[in-house]
């Protein structure tokens, strides 16, 4: 965040950044922060207080003499819409500034009929669910879509999406966004869990990587506190990498790719050919609760060869924090342990010293969480609150 101590560059979104933050409440302390005079603080305050993304309250210790008013970020000013679409299933959410959840749906919902019917039945669903909230589209910010397929990020576009038939290059921003009347923001849906995951790790963690082991297997990386996308947004594609000693064919067209050895799909296939009934990620764990020995053997495999692989990772990007989440992951302690064992038995002791490894906090919404983060960053971002400031 542009917060600095160059006062004379402080507007109105640099002093929201600080309230957000907490390093600062009164008049005095900004002015202190930013360097700005007292009476330019008041003036940015009041418009922020107009505007109602600050409030302002007599401070109820001060002693004595006139009693300090106080300033604070205003979570409940605006509300972010959320959506987490995977293949088949997609999450809906209205979140506060906070990342408070105020009304959450979740449903079957095939990507593959196609971007517009998917849409149309998003943009219905979040209607409703603000009803429910009891607000309504006046008071939507901004509004993040998560896509189970790589995505520029800048346009919002999908790029090539291998299970979304139709949607190549479809203007999801612009199509959602004429009808709810707000910016909208989209992403990979790994990337916005890792977003998500990363609000709820804390802002001291600036190093985490977040790898979703469902029906397929990616990862996303924040790095320095921020989303690392890559140069085509492709980084973090972790389920082509080639595991040593396999000829599993995978869908890219390849073979030996960690998700054909360890991703919910292939688990599934595998149990087929010995006979066994399951068709995806989900039936793969359901069997290994039942405790069926073969699903429990398989699952128990891909922690290792996704460990194999991460502890590479760990030599290469050095994380302080590796969260696992998707249905497989969060299925017990099988995985978790695959993971922890093969990556600290394989990577460097520097690198291990402090990294810790966990299964996701937020787990089925870390997605919905991570896109109304998305949003949020986008909006506030003091150059944003600025801009529209001017256009007052
Ligand atoms: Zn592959």
């Amino acid at each position: 965040m542009s917060t600095g101590s160059n006062g004379q560059s402080a507007g109105a979104g640099a002093l929201l950044a600080i309230l957000r933050d907490g390093r600062a409440r009164t008049r005095g302390e900004l002015a202190q922060l930013t360097g700005l005079s007292r009476s330019t603080v008041s003036q940015r305050l009041d418009g922020l207080v107009a505007e109602r993304w600050v409030v302002a309250a007599e401070d109820p210790i001060s002693s004595g003499g006139r009693p300090a008013a106080i300033f604070a970020f205003n979570e409940g000013a605006r509300v972010v819409l959320a959506a987490d679409l995977g293949a088949t299933r997609a999450r809906l959410a209205v979140l506060d500034l906070g990342m408070t959840v105020l009304a959450e749906r979740a449903a079957e919902l095939p990507v593959d009929r196609g971007p517009e019917p998917t849409l149309e039945w998003v943009a219905t669903a979040f209607r409703e669910l603000l009803a429910e909230g009891g607000r309504d589209l006046d008071h939507v910010c901004g509004a993040g879509v998560g896509l189970p397929g790589p995505v520029e990020h800048a346009s919002g576009r999908p790029v090539n999406p291998p299970i979304m038939p139709g949607w190549d290059g479809f203007d999801v921003p612009g199509w959602l966004g004429a009808r709810l009347g707000a910016p909208v923001l989209a992403d990979n849906d790994v990337n916005i869990m890792a977003l998500g995951e990363h609000w709820a790790a804390g802002p001291e963690v600036d190093h985490l990587i977040f790898i979703k082991i469902g029906t397929g297997i990616g990862c996303g990386i924040i790095s320095g506190g921020r989303l690392h996308r890559g140069a085509q947004g492709a980084a973090g594609d972790v389920g082509h990498i080639r595991v040593p000693a396999s000829e599993a064919p995978c869908r890219c067209g390849n073979t030996g790719c960690l998700e054909a050895v360890a991703g919910g799909a292939s688990m599934a296939a595998q149990l087929r050919a010995a006979g066994v009934e399951a068709h995806g990620s989900r039936d793969v764990v359901a069997l290994m609760r039942a405790g069926d020995l073969h699903a429990t053997r398989l699952v128990r495999q891909a922690g290792r060869e996704v460990g194999a692989v991460m502890a590479s990772i760990v030599n290469f990007f050095n994380p302080s924090l590796i969260v696992l989440g998707g249905d497989v992951a969060e299925a017990g302690e099988q995985v978790l342990a695959g993971v922890r064992e093969t990556i600290y038995s394989r990577s460097l002791p520097l690198a291990t010293q402090h990294l810790g490894i966990r299964s996701s906090r937020l787990g089925g919404r870390a997605g919905v969480v991570g896109a109304a983060v998305m949003v949020v960053d986008h909006v506030l971002a003091p150059d944003a609150i600025d801009q529209a400031f001017e256009h007052h």
